[in-house]
């Protein structure tokens, strides 16, 4: 197993704070070079770092988890962006289709939710991990949930033994659409649909005025995340 020098990360977590995305995304890609990957399921904040990213460094490994419940929109800004950026797109699947899948559990995203990201987005996850990564960029941001709220620039991801940059983490919502707009970035039109955060189909609903960004992610459920983000 890789060794993680926390303390170094901890400084720069301190030392990143001050920094632009773009340092801290160029700042990975000089470290780690084919060893970091942008773990992207093309929300907003995603298509932005994906448009930061190939400006700074056309060809950059990213990988995305196709659960086989995604959205059609999603995988119509999937291609956009592929056509645009000209990214080569690591794709991570369950090792069931969608059909034989329900054949064995049923709607398990109904009742087991839990155990249904475990198989269809933890486990290619760890295969996309598998796959010579020694660190790993998202875009998650602080204000996304309280689960989030102490996410650091970098840090030490131990649940899956990776550093972790999550250069956008102090940008609000505003930010991430003003950088969409200003760059002409191409982007899910559900968000356009009061969709803020956008999973899997069956889990994702729209959100009213005023709600939580992530409300609509397994509505009515206690659940809040899928496991890639947590630290358990
Ligand atoms: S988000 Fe829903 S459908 Fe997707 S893997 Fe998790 S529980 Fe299953």
């Amino acid at each position: 197993m890789k060794k993680i020098d926390e303390a170094e990360i901890e400084r720069l977590g301190l030392e990143f704070e001050k920094k632009t995305p773009q340092e801290i995304i160029r700042f990975a890609l000089d470290k780690y070079g084919n060893r970091v990957s942008f773990a992207s399921s093309f929300g907003a904040e995603d298509v932005a770092i994906i448009d930061m990213i190939t400006k700074i460094k056309p060809g950059v490994r990213v990988f995305t988890l196709e659960t086989g419940y995604l959205f059609p929109e999603t995988h119509d800004v999937i291609k956009r962006i592929k056509e645009k950026y000209n990214i080569k797109l690591e794709t991570y699947a369950p090792s069931t289709t969608v059909e034989e899948f329900e054949r064995q559990y049923g709607k398990l995203y109904e009742t087991d939710p839990d155990k249904c990201c475990a198989i269809r987005k933890i486990e290619p996850l760890n295969r996309a991990i598998a796959d010579n990564l020694d660190a790993w960029i998202t875009g998650i941001r602080r204000d996304q949930s309280p689960t989030r709220a102490n996410t650091k620039k970098v840090e030490v991801d131990k649940k899956f033994n990776l550093v972790k940059f999550n250069p956008i983490a102090d940008w609000i919502s505003e930010k991430v659409w003003n950088y969409i707009r200003k760059n002409n970035v191409p982007y899910n039109v559900l968000h356009n649909k009061n969709y803020p955060s956008i999973g899997c189909a069956p889990c994702t609903k729209p959100v009213k005025s005023g709600e939580d960004p992530r409300a609509g992610r397994w509505a009515g459920k206690e659940k809040t995340e899928c496991g890639l983000h947590t630290s358990k």
